[in-house]
């Protein structure tokens, strides 16, 4: 393997010096699909025990395995989403091991021959830069079953009905290099999977679990002893074992001892991991092609219909978000997360008719991305609600944004236009008509209530005029007070000036 010569990127220190972090992962992503890899039996997650087990996934004597053409499809397309070399040839293999919820004794995989090959994910880390991160392959392979050890003191269950279903193992190259980066990783991963529609990638339910390789080296020294910790099935509790076993690791090695290869298990009550057992060999699985499958022979035409099919991906929406609607690279990234919310700020960019009005003024879908990142998304937080089903819909908030574009309403009043928005679900302009919220724009009105002010307040005046230039706020507090918030900001501020310095 060909690792690029780089500088350390992240550095632990401890008492006996400096130690490089080294990380690489596999994932393993439940593929979308209704039916599992090699049989017809439909993927449902909640479903009775072994309700759904086709003969093949039971390993009944004499069933053989027909290849789902659509699980093809979703592994090179996500491929293609990973910047991935899709070969042409690849072949199902036999991983041979015992496990009571495996019963035909191995599993069906590709070793020698993956469906994908080299690609690469770039991560976004919180300073705002990114890092290429190298994948070395995705392969298909079938998951286990499960032994259930929780229902009957004196006896294991097996449900078979997960047994079969097409996995994607994604694995990277050892280019990751803090708890960090990791979760970056598997955010992004996570992502990109859903823009394709390609896994759920819902770790909850075990759709996207990651086995997860960890050493650390003196820095510029040769890659240390790996352990693997595996099926971690969460970000959070993929950052901290990461961080435990980098601290272990530590410890170990400056007592003098050396690390053992070896599986591990983390146990999220704890924060530890703890040894599983030693690291088998690939020798011990006697892989060996399936002779029940055929090989794949992929064809041009097959791999660019994938192609065509592909969504735009998080990465050039986020940049095309920066482009076309004048956004930030911070308020895009917010923005891109999932698919909904992109379509949603779109969505309320067009209907603006300011935005088509003016020949899209950026005005507009600024203030839209800005009120969906603090007021939308707080609300959203607040009320535990997704933005799908929300209680504004993207026609009602380009009509607010409108309101405050055209000077109609303050930003501040737009606050509470929104909450009313919010919880009645009407029209801000119905809102603004009815409670009187317009806002007063009128200059030889303000100038009068601001003469009254100053008036009744002339000491402030003589303290402001003598130097106090605080005291600014106080008058725009006043005038604030005297209008309920309606006046126009920029017009009070202009015409205090003129006031206070002639
Ligand atoms: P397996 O675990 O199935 O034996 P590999 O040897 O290909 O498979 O490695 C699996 C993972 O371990 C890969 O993600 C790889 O990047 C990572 N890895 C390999 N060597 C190291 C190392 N020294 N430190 C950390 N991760 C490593
Ligand atoms: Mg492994």
């Amino acid at each position: 393997m060909n690792m690029p010569q780089e500088k350390p990127r992240y550095l632990v220190e401890s008492e006996t010096g400096q130690w490089e972090v080294i990380i690489g992962l596999e994932v393993h992503a439940q593929a979308a699909s209704k039916t599992k890899l090699f049989s017809g039996a439909p993927t449902s997650f909640a479903a009775d025990p072994n309700t759904k087990v086709a003969p093949v996934d039971g390993a009944f004597p004499g069933m053989l395995p027909v290849l789902n053409e659509f699980c093809v499809r979703q592994a090179v397309k996500t491929g293609l989403g990973l910047n991935a070399e899709i070969n042409l040839f690849s072949r199902f293999d036999r991983k041979n091991y015992f496990y009571p919820d495996l019963p035909a004794g191995y599993q069906i995989s590709q070793f020698y021959h993956p469906i994908v090959g080299e690609g690469y994910l770039d991560i976004d880390l919180e300073d705002g830069t990114q890092q290429r991160i190298r994948i070395e392959r995705l392969h298909l392979e079938q998951d286990a079953g499960k032994s259930v050890h929780d229902l009957n003191p004196h006896s294991s269950f097996i449900d078979l009905n997960r047994a079969g279903t097409a996995l994607m193992e994604i694995v990277t190259y050892p280019d990751l290099r803090s708890a960090e980066e990791v979760m970056a990783f598997v955010k992004k991963l996570r992502m990109i999977l859903r823009y394709l529609g390609t896994s759920d990638g819902n770790m909850e339910e075990g759709s996207l679990r990651a086995d997860v390789n960890v050493s650390v080296r003196r820095p510029g020294a040769e890659l240390g002893t790996r352990v693997e910790v595996k099926n971690v099935n969460s970000i959070r509790f993929i950052g901290q074992a990461v961080n435990y076993e980098v601290q272990r690791q530590i410890e170990v090695l400056e007592a003098g001892e050396s690390i053992t290869q070896e599986t591990r298990l983390y146990d999220p009550t704890t924060g530890e991991t703890r040894s599983m057992r030693s690291k088998e060999d690939t020798a011990d699985y006697r892989y060996f092609p399936d002779p029940d499958l055929r090989p794949i022979h992929l064809t041009l035409d097959f791999i660019e219909s994938v192609r065509a099919d592909l969504p735009e991906l998080p990465d050039e929406k986020r940049t095309r978000f920066m482009e076309d609607y004048g956004l930030s690279f911070y308020d895009a990234s917010l923005l891109v997360g999932d698919t909904v919310t992109p379509e949603f700020f779109e969505e309320a960019v067009t209907h603006s008719e300011i935005w088509l009005k003016e020949n899209k003024s950026v005005q507009v879908s600024k203030l839209v991305a800005n009120w969906m990142i603090t007021e939308l998304f707080a609300m959203l937080k607040k009320e535990g609600k997704e933005i799908e089903g929300n209680p504004i819909t993207p026609a009602a908030l380009a009509a607010l944004v409108d309101l405050i574009v055209t000077d109609v309403i303050s930003g501040r009043i737009a606050k509470d236009v929104f909450q009313e928005m919010w919880h009645t679900q009407q029209d801000p302009k119905k809102i603004v008509e009815e409670k009187g919220l317009v806002q007063i724009t009128d200059v030889g009105q303000l100038g009068e209530m601001i003469d009254s002010i100053l008036e009744a307040n002339q000491n402030m005046v003589e303290q402001y005029r003598a130097g106090k230039e605080k005291l600014f706020g106080f008058f725009v507090g006043q005038m604030m007070k005297k209008t309920q918030g309606k006046a126009n900001p920029k017009l009070v501020n202009d015409l205090l000036k003129e006031k206070l310095n002639a």
